[in-house]
């Protein structure tokens, strides 16, 4: 039987990589999907019949009601709040870790290891606690403050790295002489104080990123379920979750890496919780910056009706209108109007990666007009007309203009150097990182207010 188990986890594993590589592309991502369910579907049912599981009945229950849970919420679930409950989901990632691993550390099976292998034993339960604790409690806040439980602005306390050196050390001392000393009481004591702290950490690490870093944030603590995964795999000696947790841990690391050189912020400074100044910096106001000027659906459709190349840059705000049908219906009138359009997305538009590309394919906006903001950012000068549906933040022009700014340094779609701008939105609010948008008061720009559905339903009757 174990031969048969270890080849369908090798398929399954096969299949994740796959699925990995479909998903890294648009047009293969369905096919991606498909992959990870199927790999899912071998993993789950090698590991049921493997000689390791016996209580069939509690696993029926057990898969049962979690599946029944997991199918509503996915059903019922609006695209607006996807990451929160991504967030969510990687807290149950690090809920089973320190669960598993304290019910390895208490499982009688194990005391009969002795040596390099107890200590082994011991020091896997030890990082399986330790990383499942800093992704439960992150991912916690993460989901706090992504749903407005908590407060976006960071939690600055002082010494605060001091603070987080101190706990991280202190648990590492502790794990020497836990894994040293097994089972006696005082171990088990540093196991539960080690636990306190890491939960305490996790808390603290989030709490401290504000702002405009979170989606960073979101994919870090995405890596941290993986390696917490990979962690209880080693203890649990399940080679497949080892992989899966290891590719999980690795992608998320890579996506947060690339989100940071994305958003010019040093990886390692979000990671240690906005070390340094950038995310340590509380939102300010731009001072007065003058007065916005409105303008009309009407208006704005005479304009479209000459304009000859357009930008549509859409941001949260289209996503919480969902006005990406509207906006596609925009798009073709336009185009039999002959004038080019194209989309231009931010890296961390939304409220999760490719959450911008997600609703356009929703739509079924084509790929080939949808550029990355490297790919259009020097094209706004010779744009006749730049829509802006919902986006605040990403096309800030203090970002790039103010340095004392919170979101100083990250890169935005620089929409102002076109020869007209159109902002879409409900009133002169700020967007997630809390700041103020001079955008909104420049010479060239107007502002169509409302919600983005409406206006742009106005603007194509219009047309
Ligand atoms: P922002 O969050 O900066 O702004 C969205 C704007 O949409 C708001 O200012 C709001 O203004 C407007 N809006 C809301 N509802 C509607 C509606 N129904 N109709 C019209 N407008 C509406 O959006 P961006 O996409 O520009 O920036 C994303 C921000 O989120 C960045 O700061 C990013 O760092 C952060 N973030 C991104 C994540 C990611 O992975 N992509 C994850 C977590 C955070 P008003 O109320 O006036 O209508």
């Amino acid at each position: 039987m174990d031969g048969i188990v270890y080849m369908a986890y090798l398929l399954a594993a096969v299949f994740f990589v796959l699925s990995l590589k479909g998903l890294s592309a648009h047009e293969s991502a369905q096919q991606g999907n498909y992959y990870g369910i199927a790999g899912m579907a071998i993993a789950v049912l090698a590991t049921i019949a493997s000689d390791a599981v016996t209580g069939y009945f509690m696993l029926i229950v057990a898969v049962g009601v979690g599946g029944f849970i997991g199918m509503q919420k996915a059903k019922s679930v609006e695209m607006t709040e996807m990451p929160q409950l991504v967030a969510l989901l990687h807290s149950f990632v690090g809920m089973a870790a320190i669960l598993i691993s304290w019910s390895g550390y208490i499982d009688p099976a194990a005391s009969e290891l002795t040596g390099a292998e107890l200590t082994i034993h011991l020091v896997e339960i030890y990082l399986g606690i330790f990383i499942g604790s800093v992704t439960f409690t992150g991912s916690l806040v993460a989901w706090g403050k992504l749903n407005g439980q908590i407060s976006g602005s960071p939690l600055i306390l002082p010494f605060r790295h001091g603070m987080n050196a101190i706990a991280i050390l202190v648990c590492l001392w502790m794990m020497t002489y836990f894994a040293s000393n097994p089972h006696t009481a005082l171990s088990t004591f540093m196991l539960m104080l080690m636990t306190v702290i890491a939960l305490a950490l996790g808390l603290h690490l989030v709490a401290a990123i504000g702002g405009a870093d979170m989606p960073v944030v979101v994919s870090m603590l995405n890596s941290y379920s993986g390696w917490a995964a990979a962690a209880t795999g080693f203890m649990l000696g399940n080679d497949l979750l080892i992989v899966v947790g290891a590719l999980v841990g690795s992608s998320g690391a890579i996506l947060s890496y690339i989100m940071c050189q994305g958003m010019n912020r040093s990886f390692i400074s979000v990671i240690m919780g906005g070390f340094g100044t950038d995310s340590a910096k509380a939102p300010v106001a731009s001072g007065d910056q003058g007065e916005a000027t409105e303008v009309s659906a009407e208006d704005v459709a005479d304009d479209l009706k000459t304009a000859k190349s357009v930008i549509i840059v859409p941001g949260f705000g289209m996503a919480v209108a969902k006005a990406q049908q509207v906006v596609k219906e925009l798009t073709e009138t336009l185009q039999k109007n002959g004038c080019t359009v194209r989309f231009g997305i931010h890296p961390v538009a939304g409220r999760l990666p490719g959450h911008m590309n997600v609703l356009l394919a929703e739509a079924d906006v084509p790929y080939d007009i949808v550029l990355e903001m490297d790919e259009i950012n020097d094209d706004f000068p010779e744009t006749d007309m730049v829509l802006v549906i919902g986006a605040n933040d990403t096309v800030n022009p203090d970002a790039l203009e103010r340095p004392d700014s919170p979101i100083a340094g990250m890169p935005v779609l620089k929409v102002w150097e076109s020869k007209q701008v159109i902002v879409l939105k409900r009133s002169l609010a700020s967007g997630y990182a809390g700041v103020e948008n001079p955008l909104f008061f420049k010479e060239n720009t107007r502002m169509l207010f409302g919600d983005a559905k409406d206006s742009v339903q106005k603007v194509l009757k219009n047309l």
